[in-house]
């Protein structure tokens, strides 16, 4: 018996129009649409008239849903793999069911589209040769200045996702990690009624938003430069002297020895050391 194909198919960040002909007509003849959230998904649906059957697919329901959905591809059915908004699997359920399809041999087939990250980068002016997507920070404080210092040496620029309650303090715990001094665009709202580009070094962007409270409002990615290449042999980071020293010593001593080591001013070690060390907010 032929097998099915997995379509993955992206959808539309907050503009209808950015809908594709191929998806919507991919959508109408497919015999299942795997959906994120079908109740969401429905909008999008009678928008464009489209009648397929859609059944749920997401984080809580994929190790159930996975062998059921590659049981029915094995058998000849044709499934769609949409989610809330965007491209699937980005920051978005659906890798283990892409991941089965290849592994059953099953023809997966991407219908290309809006995604947040890749519009943002589009837009950032920043180096794109190398780029690393780094999807959502940690929702807790440490966690998520200890995230940042994973990338704080990475010379490719960084794609980050935030949400609207986090926006403030994820640009001031940046700010901590990277310093005040690389360009970061700020993209919220893409392709919707309040869509604002802001591009700016990353402690003018965290007066800006602070300020603005209206700014505070959406769905955001964050695109930061990525760290200035250093000569061989000086590659020193500060956050990651300084994490690496919190670890084994006590707080005094860590920032005394990391501006030592890194030839930083004491207090702003100290001050960067007090933030890492901070229990979470
Ligand atoms: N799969 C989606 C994609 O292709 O962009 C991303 C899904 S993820 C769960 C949702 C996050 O993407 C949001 O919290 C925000 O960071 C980003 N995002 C989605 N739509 C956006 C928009 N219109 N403008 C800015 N950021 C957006």
């Amino acid at each position: 018996m032929k097998q099915g194909t997995l379509y993955v198919v992206a959808t539309p960040i907050g503009n209808l129009a950015d809908m594709s002909p191929r998806a919507v007509s991919v959508l109408e003849q497919v015999d299942l649409i795997a959906a994120e959230d079908t109740r969401h998904s429905q909008y999008l649906m009678a928008h464009f008239a489209i009648r397929t059957p859609m059944t749920p697919y997401h984080d809580h329901n994929e190790t159930q849903q996975t062998p059921v959905l590659i049981e029915k591809l094995r058998t000849g059915a044709s499934i769609a793999l949409v989610s809330d908004a965007g491209t699937p699997l980005l920051s978005d359920p659906g890798y283990r069911l892409v991941n089965a399809a290849h592994e059953a041999g099953i023809k997966v087939n991407p219908l290309p589209g809006p995604c947040a990250a890749v519009a943002a980068l589009s837009a950032a002016g920043l180096a794109t040769d190398r780029f690393l997507f780094a999807g959502f920070a940690p929702s807790k404080s440490t966690a998520r200045k200890h995230f940042f210092e994973e990338f704080s040496q990475q010379t490719a620029t960084l794609v980050f996702y935030e949400s609207s309650h986090r926006i403030v303090e994820s640009l001031q715990d940046m700010q901590t990690v990277f310093g005040g001094d690389r360009l970061v665009l700020l993209a919220r709202e893409i392709s919707k009624t309040f869509e604002t580009l802001h591009r700016a070094d990353i402690a003018s962007l965290c007066d800006w938003v602070k300020a603005d409270s209206n700014q505070q409002k959406g769905e955001f990615v964050l695109v930061v430069q990525g760290a200035i290449k250093q000569a061989a042999g000086t590659a020193v980071d500060t956050g990651a002297v300084l994490a690496i020293l919190l670890e084994e010593l006590p707080l005094k001593q860590a920032s005394a020895l990391a501006a030592r080591i890194t030839g930083e001013k004491k207090n702003l070690v100290y001050k960067m050391a007090l933030s890492l060390a901070a229990p979470d907010n």
